[in-house]
């Protein structure tokens, strides 16, 4: 194991339909809505380059939710949902159910296997330890235009609609309403990710990221997502490599981008690899 530097993903994520990443029901008011979106409990200062900041009660979006679901997405895509399944069955669903934990393939290479027994066990049987988590999702924060835009429209202070959705009952037809909370559509949110390379070919476990990126785009993110909700796509991505002498004052870092969106990535993938042999 040897730290060779780390790919830093600067991107935009826009809303393309109404985004319900929720927060939880008892920071919110009696009388509210039955499912609130998450939002910043203080504001924070000075995170705009002109100065300005975050107010308090802005929606963001937590880099656990854009983590987990990239993952879970991959895990079906690779097999691992499969795998794990087979390995323990409708008598252990709840385990079956959870993340990969086998601390060997890329996805735990990548988003991290917590599981210490399977750790120990891997070590014992003298094989390759998958190492420490490779990606870090950071929480993503509103752009100052999207704040600026919502509160022009919906008032001072005010960033969520509040939508009402309806079921009907079967036999009566008589509605049963509730109230889903939910950023507009057209919001943008900017994000990061931290790509760090522990071993040698750790930057041939990149692309993944990128084609969680592009799964996320072709599912959706938050709740609610079979009824309209959470619909997104990623914008002007910038990948930078930092290689370790850049940590040491020695190296420079090199970039590609911003790209367009995913796709546009999807296709420079070998000269984002290449990033990692520059020094
Ligand atoms: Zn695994």
């Amino acid at each position: 194991m040897k730290y060779k530097g780390s790919f830093i993903i600067e991107y935009k994520l826009r809303a393309i339909t109404g985004l319900r990443v929720g927060g939880s029901r008892e920071e919110f008011d009696i009388g509210g809505t039955d499912n609130p979106v998450i939002k910043l409990p203080v504001e924070i200062p000075e995170f705009y380059e002109d100065g300005s900041s975050i107010p308090k009660e802005a929606p963001y979006i937590p880099g656990s939710s854009i983590k987990g679901k990239i993952r879970s997405l991959l895990e079906w895509v690779y097999g691992n949902v499969e795998r794990m399944y087979a390995k323990y069955g409708n008598a252990k669903i709840d385990e079956a159910g959870k993340p990969c934990d086998c601390g060997e393939c890329e996805i735990c290479k990548v988003f991290g296997t917590g599981d210490a027994k399977t750790l120990d066990e891997l070590a014992k049987r003298g094989k390759e330890l998958p190492g420490p988590p490779r990606a870090k999702f950071f929480d993503a924060y509103p752009t100052k235009d999207t704040l600026e835009r919502l509160e022009r429209v919906l008032g001072k202070g005010l960033f969520t609609e509040v939508k009402t959705e309806n079921q009907i009952n079967r036999i009566t037809s008589k509605a049963n309403p509730r109230k889903v909370e939910r950023v507009p559509a057209g919001a943008e949110f900017e994000g990061r990710i931290v790509f760090d390379c522990y071993k040698e070919n750790d930057h041939e476990l990149i692309p993944i990221i990128f084609h969680g990126m592009k799964k996320l785009e072709d599912n959706f993110l938050g709740g609610y997502g079979s009824r309209g909700s959470g619909r997104i796509e990623f914008r002007e991505i910038t990948i930078t490599w930092r290689p370790a002498d850049f940590y040491k004052g020695l190296g420079q870092e090199h970039k590609v981008g911003p790209l367009k969106g995913v796709d546009e990535v999807l296709e420079k993938l070998g000269e984002i690899k290449k990033l990692c042999s520059s020094g």
